[in-house]
């Protein structure tokens, strides 16, 4: 098989979903599956779908466009801010975008308007990640200038934390988002359809002991691909990790001496009274590099430990048996490494065909993962 590549078990990623939207639905929460890490893959994003995703969200056109050629027809929102020259592009395929420039909102408008169509606008709120949003003190102001629009229309409003500042989410935020929404809504006599409350960096609050208020989304990217909470790190239960396997190819295997500099800036190795030549390593060379993903993202198979890497090469010190060349080597991901990785275009994706789900190995493992969330719920 060619490697590099990417292994992508779609029922692992439906199973993720479904998981996340039944204990969400208990909350009132709907979610919305970003597609971005992954480029706007369609049968990923239709994996998200099947799993019960009430729509997809995604930061770049070109990978919205990449979604509807494949025939998704759901509803796709635009998650970053269309650039001003989009907007024609953006009515066309989006059917929402969220917002945070009245210029960018009036070029929306004035689109829609020429393909005789309205588009739906979500007003990004700044909550304090001071990445995107208007300030609360303006949203009123711009949600008013906006319903005076023809061609647009604000069904709602959203924020974000934990991207740019590593601001969290909490139950204060949550309810500053949550009274803007009714203030809008006073003051303007109608009724916000949707709001926001951020990224899977909120699962923790949305999931908690209190109430979720107004806050009836969130767009949750991560925690569907790689079960995992983003702040915290540690595995969401009943979630699978291993949906994306990374598999690279050993193209050379030596046994070659610890590098003199290493040695020497190495105390303890010199304190046991080695030499350079006679702690020789197992080193071998897997054909994937800088180029191609996070490396410091990546997590190695027991017993074998990354030595560095340049753009094309990662160099690997196996611990107990030497692979041979032409082997593989199967590595997981963290977000930055998927990210990079599934935007390679010497990493092919793919997907695990139908027989595999049927394997009884992974049929277990399936049955594992449905017990584990019983056991929770
Ligand atoms: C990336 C992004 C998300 C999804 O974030 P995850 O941590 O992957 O869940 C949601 N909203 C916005 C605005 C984003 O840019």
């Amino acid at each position: 098989m060619t490697a590099p590549r990417i292994e992508i078990d779609l029922s692992k990623i439906r199973h993720n979903t479904q998981c996340l939207v039944a204990r969400l639905k208990s909350r009132g929460i709907k979610v919305t599956a970003v597609t971005k890490a992954v480029c706007g893959h369609p049968k990923i994003a239709q994996a998200m779908l099947d799993g019960g995703a009430v729509g997809l969200a995604e930061a770049r056109i070109s990978n919205v466009e990449r979604l509807r050629k494949a025939g998704i027809t759901s509803l796709i929102s635009l998650i970053r801010t269309p650039m001003p020259n989009q907007a024609s592009q953006v009515v066309r395929s989006c059917d929402t975008s969220y917002n945070s420039e009245m210029e960018v909102i009036a070029r929306l408008a004035n689109a829609a308007r020429k393909v005789r169509s309205v588009h739906r606008i979500m007003l990004m709120v700044e909550m304090g990640d001071m990445r995107d949003g208007i300030m609360p003190e303006n949203v009123e102001d711009i949600a008013r200038q906006i319903t005076t629009m023809p061609g647009v229309i604000l069904t709602g409003i959203g924020a974000n934390f934990a991207c740019l500042s590593g601001t969290l989410p909490d139950a204060a935020k949550m309810t500053a988002l949550s009274t803007i929404a009714s203030d809008i809504e006073a003051a303007g006599r109608f009724v916000l359809e949707t709001v926001s409350g951020g990224n899977s960096a909120n699962l923790s609050w949305a999931l908690g002991p209190h109430s979720t208020k107004r806050i009836n989304n969130l767009r949750l990217g991560e925690a569907i691909l790689l079960g995992v909470e983003p702040v915290s790190g540690e595995k969401i239960t009943g979630l699978f990790t291993d949906a994306f396997t990374l598999i690279a190819k050993v193209i050379e295997a030596k046994v070659k001496p610890v590098p003199a500099n290493v040695f020497c800036a190495d105390p303890t190795l010199r304190a046991l009274g080695l030499t350079a030549a006679n702690i020789p390593s197992m080193r071998s060379i897997l054909a994937i590099g800088k180029q191609d993903t996070d490396i410091s993202g990546l997590t190695l198979p027991k017993g074998v430990k990354c030595l560095g890497a340049s753009s094309d090469h990662m160099v690997v010190q196996t611990l107990r048996s030497h692979p041979s060349v032409g082997s593989e080597l199967r590595l997981q991901m963290n977000y930055s490494a998927l990210m990079r990785a599934m935007n390679a275009p010497d990493i092919t994706k793919s997907i695990l065909s139908a027989p595999a789900f049927c394997d009884r190995g992974v049929a277990l493992l399936h049955e594992h993962a449905y017990q584990d969330l019983r056991g929770t719920a």
